[in-house]
């Protein structure tokens, strides 16, 4: 049961009102939802079923980053308490919707949603992460969720576009420092990228050395949208590292390819932005699985 009257205390959003404190948390920071469940075996139904213990925003579905009314957490929360036998806990993406409807049976009320805005807005954990345009416009950047599921996922990579014959190696500028071997191996791991997310326009690598270029832009690889570029700090890098930073790139390429990329849709915690993280991290663990070589 839905509390009528509330304080406004952390206390409340730990629980009962998670559901209400991620919705709030979300509409501010255009983070997507997700839900920490349970997995267990439903003997009814004789398959493995979810029991959602947790709302929150999630900073990387891979890495397991979330916030909720503590700030920043890493890694499964420990406190959820479950009614059937669980044996892991995940974190799935979710829509508001189903947000609401997992957990809770009552109408999410507008006025509970205000008040967890000003608890955020009050709280220096939380408040950074509120997305500056949106709190000038709240229309502003407001993420479509559906983007975040996986079914749409799926449907994007396997999208009408036709496979191609991927002919050319894509590796260029092949600086001396960085070894045959490892420029071998992302030329590799790029054939199969592209192949898995049927990209039409196969984009050169630069693998780059130029530590200025990545300490004065803050970043690790980049992609000008049409450029059929890529560019990607190489190093002192783990090939894995290096190749999670492609295949981020690549998602781009995709989504670039299918115009879902629009001038300043990849701020931070962007739709554009979590889903190339998302198909990256989920490319990359099946590409390690059957390349466990990438991981040393
Ligand atoms: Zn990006």
């Amino acid at each position: 049961m839905r509390a009528k009257e509330f304080i406004i205390e952390s206390k409340q959003y730990k629980t009962g009102l998670c559901d209400v404190f991620a919705i709030a948390l979300h509409e501010l920071t255009s983070l997507p939802l997700g839900g920490w469940a349970g997995i267990y075996y439903d003997d009814l139904f004789d398959e493995e079923a979810q029991e959602f213990c947790h709302a929150c925003v999630v900073l990387s579905f891979e890495n397991k980053e979330w916030l909720d009314v503590d700030g920043y957490h890493k890694g499964a929360p420990d406190n959820c308490m479950f009614n059937n036998q669980v044996d892991r806990v995940e974190l799935f993406p979710l829509n508001k919707t189903e947000v609401s409807e997992l957990f809770t049976s009552c109408d999410l009320d507008s006025t509970q949603i205000q008040q967890a805005k000003q608890y955020i807005l009050k709280h220096p954990s939380l408040q950074k992460y509120v997305n500056k345009n949106l709190q000038e416009d709240p229309a502003y950047g407001l993420p479509t969720l559906d983007k975040h599921r996986y079914s749409v996922l799926d449907k994007l990579v396997k999208s009408a576009h036709q496979r191609r014959k991927i002919t050319s190696k894509a590796i260029q500028s092949l600086d001396e420092e960085i070894d045959d071997n490892k420029a071998a191996e992302v030329a590799k791991a790029v054939e199969w990228m592209c192949k898995k997310l049927n990209i039409t326009q196969i984009p050169t690598i630069e693998l780059s050395m130029d530590t200025d270029e990545a300490q004065g832009n803050h970043h690790t690889g980049g992609h000008v949208p049409g450029s059929g570029k890529i560019w990607v700090y190489a190093k002192n890098r783990n090939l894995v590292d290096i190749l999670r930073t492609v295949t981020h790139e690549l998602v781009h390429v995709k989504q670039h390819e299918l115009d879902m990329i629009e001038p300043d849709s990849s701020y931070p915690g962007s739709p554009i932005e979590a889903q190339a993280d998302m198909i990256a991290g989920k490319l990359i663990k099946i590409y390690g699985a059957r390349n466990p070589h990438i991981f040393e």
